[in-house]
């Protein structure tokens, strides 16, 4: 018998907006200890990481999210060495960062290792660098392993889930300040801030957080097909560079298929309802 089988992701609980996606099998579904994990293979989207029924990263349109959360911090500052990823347990993230020969060192804080295993076996294509010599997987909570680094990395980069249940200390103030001080004194942070649209309360939030501890704060977006609204939000966060401000044409050429120097320099021009989001 021939069965549609859709995954229906509510992409804001109660508030009557769902996405489908048509999926062709469930490769695992697991309930960790912190989450309802599944990876399926979808027609479109090929296979997705979901975690607690909503779609985290698909091999077809995970570029976008990991190139600009990774180059446009690690190319804002000028010699970044040393890189702390919160989250990001699909490693999509570290695989862009460690296009950058400066990096020496870059440290992934995942909570879930379930996660982390399970990405390596079935998401290759993202999690690839995992392995990689210069990156150090460190299984825990990144609120509690922030706090206890000081003056230590050059970039951090907040990949998180959206602000609920684990993560939910992952977004404002107390994680912040947190971040500052375990930024290296002219370090700079990133972090996913969910869609303007459908929340711009909290990415206001969040924004105004971050704007009352780093002296530069700059919003910027990126096209994201499976993400709510599909126009995602970044704070960057800076204690000297501003991203807004980079030589773009001393930008080295890199192997990516979203960032291009230009996309750097035009993804902080912000929509009139964006700039009013965050009151500017
Ligand atoms: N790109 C994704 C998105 O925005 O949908 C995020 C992907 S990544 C898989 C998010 C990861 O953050 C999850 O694997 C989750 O386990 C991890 N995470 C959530 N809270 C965390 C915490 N407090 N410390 C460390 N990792 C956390």
């Amino acid at each position: 018998m021939a069965m549609d089988l859709w995954l229906k992701e509510m992409q804001l609980e109660g508030e009557g907006v769902a996405m489908s996606y048509k999926i062709k099998e469930t490769l695992l579904r697991k309930q960790t200890q912190y989450q309802d994990m599944a990876i399926v293979d979808a027609e479109v989207f090929g296979r997705m990481l979901i975690l607690d029924g909503i779609v985290q990263t698909t091999v077809k349109d995970e570029f976008v999210y990991h190139e600009m959360i990774a180059h446009i911090p690690l190319f804002t500052h000028p010699n970044p060495k040393k890189v702390l990823v919160v989250g990001g347990g699909d490693g999509g993230a570290i695989r862009e960062i460690l296009k950058h020969k400066s990096v020496e060192k870059a440290v992934l804080c995942e909570i879930d290792k379930d996660v982390v295993d399970a990405c390596k076996k079935y998401l290759p294509e993202i999690s690839c660098a995992l392995d990689d010599p210069r990156c150090e997987v460190f299984i825990g909570d990144g609120i509690k392993y922030v706090k206890e680094h000081k003056n230590e990395f050059d970039v951090i980069i907040v990949d998180s889930t959206d602000p609920f249940s684990i993560a939910e200390g992952l977004f404002g103030g107390n994680f912040y300040r947190d971040i500052y001080e375990a930024l290296t004194e002219d370090g700079i942070f990133v972090a996913q801030t969910e869609t303007p649209f459908f929340l711009p309360d909290t990415v206001r939030k969040v924004f105004n957080d971050a704007k009352s501890i780093f002296p530069i704060t700059k919003l910027f977006m990126a096209a994201i097909p499976t993400y709510p609204g599909g126009y995602w939000s970044f704070t960057v966060g800076s204690k000297k560079y501003d991203p807004t401000q980079v030589d773009i044409t001393k930008i080295p050429e890199m192997d990516t298929k979203y960032y291009t120097p230009e996309v750097h320099k035009a993804c902080f021009v912000l929509p009139k309802y964006i700039k009013q989001v965050i009151g500017e």
